[in-house]
């Protein structure tokens, strides 16, 4: 790995956002079209524990002329916290289409669990609220919208405090997978994993350290330097925790819908101090060295 920056520039990438495969308000290749728009040129599609919209979003990429490189954002468990596992580049593979069903009947059984404390608690029917046309797992800002809907609370905020937080009344813990295997699965299947917004897991700075050594261990190779909410104090900072844990620098806006302050390609320069993980994407999409094996396209129909 080359010092600096391989790549000049990475404006034009963005790698984290979502689409109504999971909690995002758009389609996939409306997703596409409007990156597209804001002048993004390559995309990763990085839905909640599913690659359902990658397929549709590829398509829309091949005729916008947008690079859509096929992503996924876990939900794992690392000593009994939350933390979300990018990954970037997968091609289909038994044991991560299997993990991303496991995680999917996760997601169900939660959404269950949740929506029996809310009826109990004198809100019934939220599991019909909030199932759509049952394709895509329903998440908590699905219920917090339903409840909003509802009247029950005055928006999203509020819904988490009283409700689907970890102090509200309808929390349930998740049974996600470890982060370890999670980012086995990623890496089984040809891809690159990515530590999601280290900055946004309530943890002191000695606690994110020991959870990059952790992800290293575990296979992880990049974390997100920039995202749409990040500040320039925490690019330093992630910048730093990316120079000390040798890990490539990714940059994503975690984008899901118009209107809330974060938009597909906004982000903050990636600063030449550390690699990009873009370059190593496009290495491994066109077989390049170091990769293992599949050199695989990404995701594609069946
Ligand atoms: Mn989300
Ligand atoms: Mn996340
Ligand atoms: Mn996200």
């Amino acid at each position: 790995m080359s010092p600096g920056n391989p790549e000049p520039g990475t404006a034009g990438t963005d790698l984290h956002m979502h689409s109504t495969a999971s909690d995002g308000a758009l389609p996939p290749a409306e997703l596409v079209h409007r990156a597209a728009a804001l002048g993004v040129s390559r995309l990763a599609l990085t839905d909640h524990d599913t690659t359902a919209g990658v397929a549709e979003a590829v398509r829309a990429g091949e005729a916008a002329g947008v690079e859509v490189v096929a992503g996924v954002e876990l939900s794992t468990l690392w000593c009994g916290r939350e933390i979300h596992v990018v990954g970037l580049g997968m091609a289909h593979h038994p044991v991560f289409d299997q993990g991303l069903a496991y995680q999917q009947q996760q997601r169900w059984q939660r959404a269950e669990a949740i929506a029996d404390r809310l009826h109990k608690r004198g809100l019934p029917g939220a599991l019909q609220g909030v199932a759509g046309d049952g394709e895509r797992a329903p998440g908590r800002s699905h219920f917090a919208d339903w409840l909003v809907a509802q009247g029950a609370v005055r928006d999203r905020p509020q819904a988490f405090k009283r409700y689907l937080g970890r102090q509200g009344s309808a929390w349930v813990r998740p049974a996600w997978v470890s982060l370890d295997t999670g980012v086995r699965w990623i890496r089984l299947a040809g891809g690159i994993a990515v530590l999601a917004h280290p900055f946004a897991y309530r943890m002191t700075g000695a606690w994110r350290r020991r959870l990059c050594t952790a992800f290293v261990e575990a296979g992880g190779e990049a974390v997100e330097v920039v995202t749409g909410r990040t500040t320039p104090v925490q690019v330093r900072d992630g910048i730093g925790l990316a120079l000390r844990h040798g890990l490539l620098a990714s940059a994503g806006s975690d984008f899901h819908a118009p209107g809330t302050g974060l938009e597909p390609g906004r982000l903050l320069p990636l600063p030449d101090a550390v690699a990009p993980v873009s370059q190593l994407v496009r290495d491994h999409r066109d077989g390049g060295p170091g990769r293992a094996a599949s050199g695989a396209p990404g995701i594609r129909p069946r």
